[in-house]
């Protein structure tokens, strides 16, 4: 428990909260913790210490971060993933929370810590299992998890409609898409802008993208990031990929979802009505803002991230996206059509070519490419269950892998 529960004292000397308040608080279980939006997911909750207390923490392979994060927010249990690492976690930890070991921690930390939200934060097909464990437990999911919705978005949504689970998405575009909702019904919506800064390539000729370094890909313009997103943007695969997360969670055909380039990344997407009315989410570019929306919707309180300062913005700039120079678009616009296996391909392919750029292994435009050669080559499947799901992601990595090396 957050709270060390001080019995008679006026406020706990541990969390600064009124005795016995902790019995209130709401539950948080965060997957992939020491990541960056885990990190910010953590520092939200911080802030809202009288509403959320931290009930387990779930982390990949670093164990002195989780540690770390473990003593200061004293959650009952915690997961690492990489058992490799479980000595660092025990030696650096001042207390004794249950510890939950190996490739299915995540998942049975949620099964044994009771929790009201779970953020879904592990990058990656790696967080699917996570994610598709809190919607089936029915519990509040503020996903940033979007390679699970893209992957399995047709399996995602059905479930969560029969456990009650709620999906609130903490993506940036799609918690702006979610809140321009709030202001219209649903079926007079017409179509939906993503909005993209366009990356640190924006500007790059598809030639001079052929010599990007790794280097050069993990420098956005805008966007604080971890390194797999901060690629994902500058391919602009990671709007394909929201493309496709778009699709499932808004229940939306893939042609009433555009993508509009937008490098002030102060817009975060835009909802347009039957009658033309265009309703924007700005906020500035901080992902504090949508993971606590995710967290206290439908109210809203104080947050930590930096208040945008209209005095300071001088244009807002809208144009469209080149799609020859960023094919990965394209790419994305088919998978959000068919469905079926396709987003567990994308996302897969998509992934094992990131990995052979960041060890030097491809050029950067060659990860678009062999992403859509595996999509083009893969056994289609329309009506796909879960393991026909994780095959195609098995099969993509593995085609991706042997194509870019021969
Ligand atoms: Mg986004």
């Amino acid at each position: 428990m957050r709270c060390c529960g001080s019995a008679g004292a006026d406020l706990c000397s541990d969390c600064g909260l009124r005795s016995g308040l902790f019995l209130m608080l709401k539950r948080a279980v965060v997957l992939g913790s020491t990541g960056s939006i885990g990190r910010n997911a953590l520092a939200v909750i911080d802030a809202l210490r009288d509403e959320w207390m931290v009930a387990g923490l779930a982390a990949g392979a670093d164990g002195r971060h989780l540690a770390e994060q473990a003593n200061r927010f004293r959650p009952a249990a915690v997961a690492l993933a990489d058992e490799r690492r479980a000595g660092e976690l025990r030696s650096a930890l001042v207390y004794e929370p249950r510890i939950r070991l190996g490739a299915d921690a995540q998942v049975r930390l949620l099964e044994e810590v009771a929790c009201d939200g779970v953020v879904s934060a592990v990058v990656g097909a790696g967080g699917l299992a996570g994610t598709l464990k809190a919607v089936e437990q029915g519990r509040r999911v503020a996903l940033a998890n979007k390679e699970a919705m893209v992957m399995a978005g047709a399996l995602l949504v059905p479930l969560a409609k029969r456990t009650g689970a709620t999906i609130i998405p903490v993506d940036s575009e799609h918690s702006a898409i979610f809140q321009a909702l709030q202001g219209g019904r649903r079926e007079d919506v017409e179509r939906v802008y993503l909005t993209a800064s366009g990356g640190p390539f924006r500007t790059w000729s598809l030639e001079a993208m052929e010599h990007v370094t790794v280097e050069e890909a993990l420098r956005h313009p805008t966007w604080n990031m971890g390194p797999k997103i901060t690629i994902d943007s500058a391919t602009m695969m990671n709007k394909a990929l929201e493309i496709v997360e778009a699709r499932w969670l808004f229940d939306l055909p893939a042609d009433k979802i555009e993508v509009v380039i937008h490098p002030e990344s102060i817009i975060h997407a835009l909802v347009e009505y039957r009658d033309g009315a265009l309703l924007a989410q700005m906020s500035a570019p901080d992902m504090r803002m949508p993971i606590q929306y995710a967290l206290t919707y439908p109210s809203r309180r104080a947050c930590p991230a930096p208040r945008l300062d209209l005095g300071t913005v001088r244009q807002l700039t809208l144009q469209p996206p080149d799609v020859d120079r960023f094919p990965a678009l394209r790419l994305g616009r088919v998978v959000a059509e068919r469905g079926g296996t396709c987003g567990a391909v994308l996302n897969a392919g998509n992934e094992a070519a990131v990995e052979l750029f960041r060890e030097g292994l491809i050029p950067f435009t060659e990860i678009a490419r062999g992403t859509e050669r595996a999509l083009e080559g893969h056994e289609f499947k329309a009506a796909a269950t879960l393991e026909d799901l994780l095959a195609a992601d098995r099969w993509a990595r593995q085609e991706v892998t042997r194509c870019l090396s021969c």
